[in-house]
């Protein structure tokens, strides 16, 4: 039956069994990963019940904003989840960048310096440090920037980072995932053994971690590890897909309560900034997260495992264990990157019948592909894949609202690159 269902949806027989075998491999990582969700949807359900979370907190407020009752539970409840003193959770917090500017900007003062103690930061912090020359960057402001790479084999450089600190080093910035880079994601664990050694050489360090597609891919978050703040986007993990726009800070009374009155303004700080309609998808999203991250997770882990057999390479590869949701498939061609681009495009629920097409993206020195049939514009919680058109032509792809779609996007895109030749099956018994 439901091999037949996939068939009326254009996946031929042989790409419908490979994915079988490749799956029928993955059951025991699959069920580790259903234990984490089901441990985090525990935390989240209690969250939301020693906040009190009632009826009352899903309706909205207009104008100012004062009293807002959902807003401020709602930030109770993160902070409960993330173990901090507070967090800011707002949909006047546009996007993951805002939301990092804002901590940024909001807790360096001029002549502070900004630490990067794991490499180049996501591209577009750039323009908010002012790596890249850009108005209104930090530079202007007059704080500086000082980077630590990681070493060779993607491990932190402690001497490197010792020298680094130094008396006007006032906040280190630390990018759980690895991004768009190749660099490994770090583990919670990891992060918490930078962080006691950067608080070790500067115990009033503010330590930041940008924490997008990291939530809920472990059982603990940086701040159970001594982050001071971890800050993220609600249209990624923790907004399940139901959120349509925000973003969150969730740390220390201090870091967060600058936040606040630099996103409204001194003296207003939180008690202004309504919250309209979002709260009810704010919570909603919030509970469906951990099953909604869990399903993104497998789909990257199919994805990983399915092309990895194929001779193609991956990152992570399919064995590595897993800190966020991006995968990355080197295709070698840019027929191989449209193909599957095509094919993730074809699978999805919203615009599944255009064809994406390479375009000059601002601020890209080469055409870039994207795929994404969402219900949140941009959303990369959802079924989504890009990338640039270039060697060695890899798409990064993340996201699935359930896994149920994920594996079905993943078949389909290789359903697309066979029928494209880009792809033959024959290679795929384990020894391409
Ligand atoms: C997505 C992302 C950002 C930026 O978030 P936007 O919502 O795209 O502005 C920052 N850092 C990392 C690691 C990300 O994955």
């Amino acid at each position: 039956m439901i091999e037949q269902m996939y068939q009326s949806l254009g996946i031929s027989r042989e790409v419908y069994e490979y994915g079988e075998q490749v799956l029928a491999d993955l059951r025991e990582r699959f069920a580790g990963i259903d234990r984490t969700a089901e441990y985090n949807q525990l935390k989240v359900i209690s969250a939301m019940q020693k906040s009190r979370v009632s009826e009352a907190c899903l309706l909205g407020t207009t104008g100012y904003g004062y009293n807002d009752l959902g807003r401020d539970t709602l930030e109770q409840v993160y902070a409960s989840l993330f173990h901090t003193e507070t967090a800011l959770v707002r949909p006047q917090i546009t996007c993951g960048t805002h939301a990092l500017a804002l901590a940024l900007m909001s807790n360096l003062r001029p002549g502070d310096e900004l630490l990067s103690p794991v490499g180049k930061p996501y591209d577009t912090l750039e323009e908010v440090i002012g790596i890249r020359p850009s108005r209104g960057s930090l530079k202007e402001y007059g704080i500086s920037y000082r980077q630590v790479d990681l070493k060779e084999d993607g491990s932190f450089d402690w001497e490197a980072i010792r020298a680094a600190v130094g008396p006007r080093t006032r906040l280190a910035t630390i990018q759980r995932s690895k991004g768009y880079q190749t660099r490994p994601t770090f583990s919670v664990e990891q992060i918490g053994e930078l962080i006691a050694f950067l608080k070790g050489i500067k115990p009033d360090l503010i330590c930041m971690v940008d924490n997008c597609y990291g939530e809920f891919t472990q059982t603990i978050e940086p701040t159970d590890v001594g982050a001071d703040m971890c800050v993220g986007s609600l249209i990624k993990n923790p907004g399940g897909g139901l959120a349509p726009i925000g973003g969150y800070i969730a740390g220390t009374t201090e870091c967060v309560e600058n936040a606040a009155c630099r996103l409204t303004s001194p003296g207003l700080g939180r008690e202004v900034g309504a919250s309209l309609n979002a709260l009810p998808a704010f919570y909603q999203g919030l509970f469906l997260a951990p099953t909604v991250t869990a399903g993104a997770l497998k789909g990257a882990i199919f994805a990983a495992n399915l092309y990895e057999r194929l001779g193609f390479f991956v990152v992570p590869s399919g064995a590595a264990p897993r800190y966020d949701i991006i995968q990355a498939i080197q295709f070698n061609s840019p027929e191989g990157l449209c193909a599957f681009c095509e094919g993730i495009q074809y699978a999805a629920p919203v615009d599944s019948f255009v064809t994406p097409e390479p375009w000059d993206m601002p601020g890209y020195d080469s055409q870039v592909i994207m795929a994404a049939g969402a219900f949140v514009s941009g959303s990369s919680i959802e079924l989504s894949a890009d990338g640039p058109l270039r060697p060695p032509y890899a798409a990064y792809f993340q996201g699935g609202l359930t896994w149920q779609h994920a594996k079905f996007g993943i078949l389909k895109s290789l359903q697309q690159c066979v029928d494209k030749g880009v792809v033959g099956l024959s290679k795929a018994d384990g020894q391409a």
